[in-house]
């Protein structure tokens, strides 16, 4: 359809995709260097932070930088880290490994809690101040080039389609946002980024990128659970030693207690239901009493990047390059990737000043990767590099000590390991093993006070999508989910997904199964782009505002 539309243009020195840490460190340097620079950020949330959920500890090394008095200017960085504490679960028991010689660089001490939703909503209003121009409720949702191949811009806004594709009642075609450069700063498995990498080429001779999901939910306790500055992390239970993850506990702010559950979707077994393993998680009885007596207020899911430095595409392509989780920038050990995308938005800002102020534009931005390979976020990756693939070749208890022991080593050595730099093999969608080699898993039933079903979290997560357009989750065969992956991995879609999107409905008898996606429920966590094992699900952006609305996630 866009080719033959006709739509207005705006014109910007840059174009930034994304009102994540990454985009708005972006934004906001740009205009620190030179307050002349037209600078657009496009958000598809309804506002900045409504789609942005994560942990979050905040390592204030990217903030330092960028507002070195952030303090003054009042950063929600709420809750300075007061205790770290590492618990080794099993079925019943756990073991407080806390005593343990853990780095420094592991712990949290000098790190704030926070929501990061909050602190991007903080951003939001520092980049504005500055004359940055955001538009929140604008979904980015084609890449526009020039007649070179270079990316001219993106179009972004395009509303009313109806559900058959074609303009409805309220259709506006969007606009086209042209820029001198153009920041990718989606985040995670990001659309337009998964397009321009493979256009591009920009993993050619990289390994596959790793993710895992990550789960969480809000809650509010009494005072007699909570203990502000806490951080807690476990391992082991309710996963098994073959898959990889943990679970997070960060207590600040107003009693509030963000508690959260990441799976690496390198898992092999295609019963496994993130959802229900952390639904389980909560049940604990080391766990459960954060929790009872307080409110669960809010929920939500994401994918995390994980391959680290052997997984970062080339950062540039002409006209334009790949800011933080876009590109895959976190520290898998310290669960940490907001310090390192604020850090990356920034060098690309610098790099793209330096051009314009040259008279530059739509060229590659070699100098944003050669001062990302000169900077602390390099350094940082590179130490820990080999962590996560030992974990998936070792093992949870195994991997986690040589992993640990290796990233010490490299943190002491300048990057140096035994072990050089290990591949992570297979993508995660490849890694998916087969039904019939695994036992289904039956998840206890939610109590509706500590664990809960996936229809009442998506509730919470004030999720909405205009149900008269398209369905975003595109599927390159519609027969492959029947046809394919019920018979050799039982769908395993059903499963993954944290809100229900999809399922596989079967006729009185029991016969004919049929697969049905309620993309309204979707909360955008990019899982099913990312695992479908035959990666024949393709997540496209719905029209802007729609999606999750995290309040403070
Ligand atoms: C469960 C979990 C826990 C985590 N815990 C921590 C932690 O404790 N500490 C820490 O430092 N890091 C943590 N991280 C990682 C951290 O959240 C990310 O590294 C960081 O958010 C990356 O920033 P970003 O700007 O690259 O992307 P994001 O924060 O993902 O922001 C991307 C933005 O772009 C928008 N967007 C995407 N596509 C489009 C489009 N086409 N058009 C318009 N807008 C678009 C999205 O809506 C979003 O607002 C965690 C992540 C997860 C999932
Ligand atoms: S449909 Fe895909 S992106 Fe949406 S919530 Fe489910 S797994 Fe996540």
């Amino acid at each position: 359809m866009s080719d033959t539309v006709e739509r207005e243009a705006m014109e910007y020195d840059v174009v930034i995709v994304g009102a994540g840490p990454s985009g708005l460190a972006a934004a906001i340097r740009l205009k620190q260097l030179s307050p002349d620079l037209t600078v657009a950020v496009l958000e598809k949330g309804s506002e900045v932070g409504a789609h942005i959920l994560s942990g979050a500890v905040i390592d204030p090394k990217g903030m330092n930088e960028l507002f070195p008095d952030w303090k003054e200017l009042g950063a929600p960085l709420e809750t300075a880290v007061t205790r770290d504490k590492f618990v080794m679960l099993g079925p019943q028991g756990s073991l407080d490994i806390s005593f343990l010689p853990f780095p420094k660089w592991m712990l949290n001490h000098g790190n704030y809690i926070a929501s990061l939703g909050n602190v991007c909503r903080w951003m939001a209003q520092q980049a504005e101040g500055l004359g940055v121009e955001i538009y929140p409720g604008m979904a980015a949702s084609e890449v526009v080039y020039n007649e070179d191949g270079s990316v001219k811009g993106v179009v972004a806004g395009v509303f009313g389609i109806d559900k058959d594709g074609n303009p409805g009642p309220d259709y506006q075609p969007g606009i086209e946002l042209h820029a001198k450069y153009t920041f990718i700063g989606e985040g995670v498995r990001g659309s337009l980024a998964k397009q321009l990498q493979a256009k591009f080429g920009l993993t050619e001779g990289k390994d596959a990128q790793k993710f895992g999901i990550g789960i969480k939910e809000l809650w509010q306790v009494p005072d007699e659970n909570f203990e502000a500055g806490l951080t807690q992390h476990t391992f082991g239970w309710p996963l098994d030693n073959a898959t990889g993850g943990g679970s997070f506990m960060y207590h600040f702010g107003d009693n509030y207690v963000a508690i959260g559950f990441v799976i690496h979707l390198n898992y092999k077994n295609p019963w496994i239901s993130p959802f229900d393993e952390f639904q389980r998680f909560k049940t604990h009885p080391d766990i459960r009493g954060y929790l009872e007596g307080g409110k669960r207020i809010s929920y939500g899911a994401r994918a995390i990047t994980e391959g680290g430095l052997q997984s970062l595409p080339q950062l540039y392509f002409p006209g334009g390059v790949l800011l933080g989780c876009s590109a895959g920038m976190v520290n898998v050990p310290r669960i940490k990737g907001s310090h390192n995308a604020i850090k990356s938005g920034m060098l690309a800002a610098e790099a793209a000043f330096a051009a314009i102020s040259e008279g530059r534009s739509g060229d590659e931005l070699k100098s944003y990767e050669e001062g990302f390979n000169k900077s602390w976020v390099h350094k940082e990756l590179k130490a820990v590099r080999n962590f996560k693939p030992l974990w998936s070749r070792y093992g949870t208890i195994p991997g986690l000590v040589l992993g640990g022991m290796d990233a010490m080593i490299g943190n002491l050595l300048n990057g140096w390991s035994p072990f050089g730099t290990l591949k992570h093999g297979k993508s995660d969608a490849e890694s998916t093993g087969l039904a019939k080699d695994y036992k289904p898993i039956v998840y206890p039933k939610p109590d509706g006070e500590l664990s809960f079903d996936k229809l009442s979290s998506v509730f919470l997560s004030s999720t909405n999508h205009d149900e008269n357009q398209p369905a975003h989750l595109k599927l390159k065969d519609p027969s492959i989910p029947i046809s394919v992956n019920l018979p050799r991995y039982g769908e395993p879609a059903r499963l993954f997904c944290p809100a229900g999107v999809y399922e596989v409905l079967y006729d009185e008898a029991g016969n004919n199964p049929k697969f049905q996606i309620n993309f309204q429920n979707c909360v955008h966590c990019k899982t099913c782009d990312i695992k479908d094992p035959s990666q024949n699900i393709n997540w496209t952006t719905p029209q802007g505002g729609d999606g999750p609305n995290y309040p403070n996630m």
